[in-house]
């Protein structure tokens, strides 16, 4: 047989998965246990609100892009009612809004929110809505998948009980494998449902019996071994850069791109700049102009330009600019600019 640098790997041993967690928890900001989970981010989102979410209790899930709304499926399908809070993809959430549903809603037990939204171009204010949360007395579970390495995460400050990450995005790493910042409020929580996943992919508690309860000393299952490895260098890169200038880069390219957009004469589709997502910028089409024929036509211009046309309810006027990874820097927010001035001219 010969050999194959992908394939003839040493094992990875428990030291390196234990370290590789607390890489994560130290870009988290959070003292809470870290599992790497060994798939996509779907993979912890799923597994913490199925965990989170007892047969019969209340959910409050906050909609604010494509995510959210399928996490409403997942808690209705775990048995809770789910109390939906919507807001129009040009905006972020209020604390105020929360808190109102809260109050209407006394019952509720957890809070479902995204983070940022890559999709609507949209972040929402962590900081303001985890402490309403906690102050009612709800679990909070986050998507951060959009954030993470983009804007500041600060899991333990703001009260995020349960904290996804995936290191596609901001992170610039691989998809494959991904994260949650479990709190001891939520492992309560998790045990103490009887519906919540066991023996299954998607158990956040059989991680903890398993592998953190016995002293991280022998991993559960094979880990995926080229996603850990490529986990490990993305935290490299970030570490190498420092997370500062890694948020400052992403910040940097969402104004420049906001700034350019204007002048090509495009209104940006979030209407308030505080809202909006350092990962991605949304545009309105021109009156009259489909979306998708607008990408397509910057896309013909310069076939490696990350732009899309925007899904859901807003496909037919919203563009989006991708600017997250490797994408956030300046020559390539001015590709595709330049991109969408010739679509544009066309
Ligand atoms: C990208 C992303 C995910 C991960 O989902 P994929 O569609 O599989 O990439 C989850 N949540 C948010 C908010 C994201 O932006």
């Amino acid at each position: 047989m010969s050999h194959h640098p992908l394939l003839d790997l040493p094992p990875l041993t428990a030291d390196e998965f234990a370290a590789t967690e607390r890489r994560i928890a130290a870009l988290l900001r959070t003292d809470n246990d870290v599992v790497i989970t060994q798939g996509e981010a779907l993979l912890p989102l799923e597994g913490a609100i199925r965990g989170a979410a007892r047969p019969g209790s209340t959910a409050l899930n906050v909609v604010t892009g494509p995510y959210g709304r399928g996490f409403g499926d997942w808690l209705r399908d775990a048995g809770a009612k789910v109390v939906e809070l919507a807001v129009p993809s040009d905006r972020a959430v209020t604390a105020d809004q929360v808190a109102e549903a809260l109050e209407r809603n006394p019952g509720i037990e957890l809070v479902s929110l995204v983070h940022a939204e890559a999709a609507t171009g949209i972040s929402n204010p962590v900081a303001g809505i985890g402490p309403v949360v906690r102050a009612h007395g709800a679990l909070l579970m986050l998507d951060a998948v959009a954030s993470v390495a983009a804007e500041p995460l600060l899991t333990d400050a703001w009260g995020v009980d349960l904290c996804v990450v995936g290191a596609q995005k901001a992170m610039g790493g691989p998809a494959g494998v991904s994260a949650v910042a479990v709190g001891e409020r939520a492992w309560r929580r998790l045990a103490d449902n009887p519906a919540a996943p066991r023996h299954s992919y998607l158990s956040l508690l059989d991680w903890k019996e398993r592998w953190i309860d016995t002293g991280r000393r022998a991993l559960p299952h094979a880990p995926a071994r080229l996603e850990m490895l490529a986990l490990a260098a993305c935290l490299d890169r970030i570490e190498e850069e420092g997370l500062d200038a890694v948020i400052a880069r992403h910040r940097g390219a969402a104004a420049r791109t906001r700034e350019g957009a204007l002048d090509l004469g495009l209104t940006p589709y979030v209407t308030d700049a505080r809202d909006a997502a350092p990962v991605a910028t949304t545009v309105r089409t021109p009156q009259g102009i489909h979306a998708g024929e607008l990408a397509a036509s910057a896309l013909v211009a310069d076939p490696g330009a990350p732009i899309t046309a925007g899904t859901g309810p807003s496909a037919a006027d919203m563009l989006r600019v991708d600017h997250y990874g490797p994408a956030a820097d300046p020559a390539v927010v001015d590709r595709a600019l330049a991109a969408l001035g010739a679509a544009l001219k066309r």
